[in-house]
């Protein structure tokens, strides 16, 4: 595995592969790596020749600087693990290699109502901060493929949405990968390493009210439903509960009444011990 620091080196190589016609798979992260990363690279080597993780936590993609003061930070075990995992680069850009001339790169991203809902309303400004990195991130390495989970369900969409601004649709792929959980249920997730082994266990109740969606669609009405999934949170101890929601999974528009024509996942995003959890499940 070879790591680069700086974008003129990491280009200097992937210039060859290039050459040479090698297919280039990406795997953007923010570290504190965990098994659900490590299936991204999985997933990336088995369908491209060159597989590069990048590891950088950006900073315009946290609305809460005390998030970003406290966010993992564990490089010689991600290296480890990526090693293990035969990664063949990593990608370590300071913030000054990834945004040369300020963060404030003055970039509006059209995304759409996708960009104020779920996520985006309880962190303005986050999906910004996500297509600026990405977009700056995919410029640099020029994948063919692009690995991204579906843990981050409303990120993918406005990935997708990115691509296709920018025209990257012609020559990027998208590819979204499923959750992988812990065997307890709970999505895995560098947050996670902020919880103690009570709470994680604690934690599994997010994806038990997932399924209990699932299990519910057309049974009762849907904010009904909607209320005592949030009961069952607050008894587990989830404080606060930022959201518990039904939507379109195509436009992620809330619904109120159930229509089996239409394509539904669930998301949830709550607060458990001050570490704030995110998880989904299609319905349907
Ligand atoms: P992060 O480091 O949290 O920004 O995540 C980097 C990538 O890993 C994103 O595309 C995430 O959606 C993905 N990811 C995070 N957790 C999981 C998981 N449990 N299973 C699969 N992919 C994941």
């Amino acid at each position: 595995m070879i790591l680069f620091k700086t974008v003129e080196l990491l280009q200097q190589h992937l210039k060859k592969a290039n050459e040479l016609n090698q297919s280039i798979g990406f795997v953007p992260t923010m570290g504190a790596l965990h098994q659900g990363h490590l299936s991204l690279i999985a997933f990336s080597k088995k369908q491209c020749d060159i597989t590069v993780c990048s590891i950088f936590v950006n900073p315009t993609q946290f609305n809460d600087s005390k998030d970003f003061e406290k966010y993992p930070v564990t490089i010689e075990n991600d290296i480890l693990l990526l090693e293990r995992s035969n990664c063949d680069i990593v990608f370590l850009p300071s913030v000054q290699e990834i945004y040369p001339s300020g963060s404030d790169t003055g970039t509006d991203y059209p995304i759409g109502e996708i960009e104020n809902v779920l996520e985006g309303a309880f962190r303005p400004g986050h999906f910004q901060g996500v297509c600026k990195v990405v977009h700056r991130l995919l410029d640099i390495v020029r994948p063919r493929e692009l690995f991204m989970g579906q843990k981050d369900y409303q990120q993918c969409m406005v990935i997708a949405r990115l691509l296709d601004l920018t025209k990257l649709k012609q020559s990027i792929k998208l590819n979204i990968c499923p959750t992988l959980r812990a065997p307890s249920g709970l999505a895995m997730s560098s947050r996670n390493m902020r919880l103690n082994n009570e709470e994680q266990d604690q934690a599994k109740a997010i994806f038990q009210s997932l399924q209990y969606l699932r299990e519910q669609v057309n049974k009762e009405p849907v904010q009904l439903l909607i209320d005592k999934v949030e009961q069952q949170l607050t008894e587990a101890r989830f404080a606060p509960i930022d959201y518990v929601a039904i939507v379109n999974a195509n436009t992620l528009s809330v619904i109120r009444e159930w229509d089996e024509k239409i394509p539904l996942v669930a998301l949830i995003a709550a607060y458990l011990n001050g570490v704030r959890l995110i998880d989904n499940m299609p319905l349907n």
